[in-house]
């Protein structure tokens, strides 16, 4: 069986576009509109001469309590049970928020290696970065999914838990 790798954080921060990007199809769907993803989605990846399958959770919204949200968090937590790591995604331009640090509490409780990735730093520069230290969840990876900037080192780093 090949390594499962969780793509998790709260809504809007990138993780279809970043999905969609390393599975090479667009079968998730990326949408303005927060919490589009509603199943948990799979698809095989491949990197250097690692195989791995990548699922793409909905948002986690932890506060709310709709029952969308509630279904988006279970098959999150599920997603999460079964991944060998996480990339856990936030959002390089809106900063940090409190439902980054309610999901990083999530994964700190799952005990799971986690990645930080720290979407949408679409330039040069990697200020916005340093802010994440605050979640406690080690050093923050910028990489912009839609610019395809910093998916390699990304993905070595992924790698290396396997
Ligand atoms: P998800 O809810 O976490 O799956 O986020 P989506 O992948 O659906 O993306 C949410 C929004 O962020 C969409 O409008 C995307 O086009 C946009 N987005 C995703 N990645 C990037 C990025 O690297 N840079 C910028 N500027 N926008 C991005
Ligand atoms: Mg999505």
């Amino acid at each position: 069986n090949k390594p499962l790798v969780a793509v998790v954080g709260r809504p809007n921060v990138g993780k279809s576009t970043f999905f969609n990007r390393i599975v090479g199809q667009r079968l998730s769907i990326v949408e303005d509109t927060p919490g589009v993803t509603r199943d948990r989605i799979y698809a095989d990846g491949e990197w250097q001469r690692y195989a791995f399958t990548l699922v793409d959770t909905g948002g986690i919204e932890i506060k709310s309590d709709e029952e969308l949200f509630q279904d988006m968090r279970m098959q999150a937590e599920i997603a999460i049970d079964n991944a060998q790591v996480i990339l856990f995604f936030v959002d390089g331009r809106q900063g940090v928020t409190s439902s980054d640090h309610d999901v990083a509490d999530m994964l700190r409780r799952a005990g799971k290696p986690v990645i930080l990735v720290v979407n949408k730093i679409d330039g040069p520069s990697n200020d916005a970065i340093y802010d994440f230290y605050d979640l406690g969840m080690g050093d923050p990876m910028p990489i912009s999914a839609a610019q395809g900037l910093g998916i390699g080192d990304l993905l070595d780093a992924m790698v290396a838990y396997f």
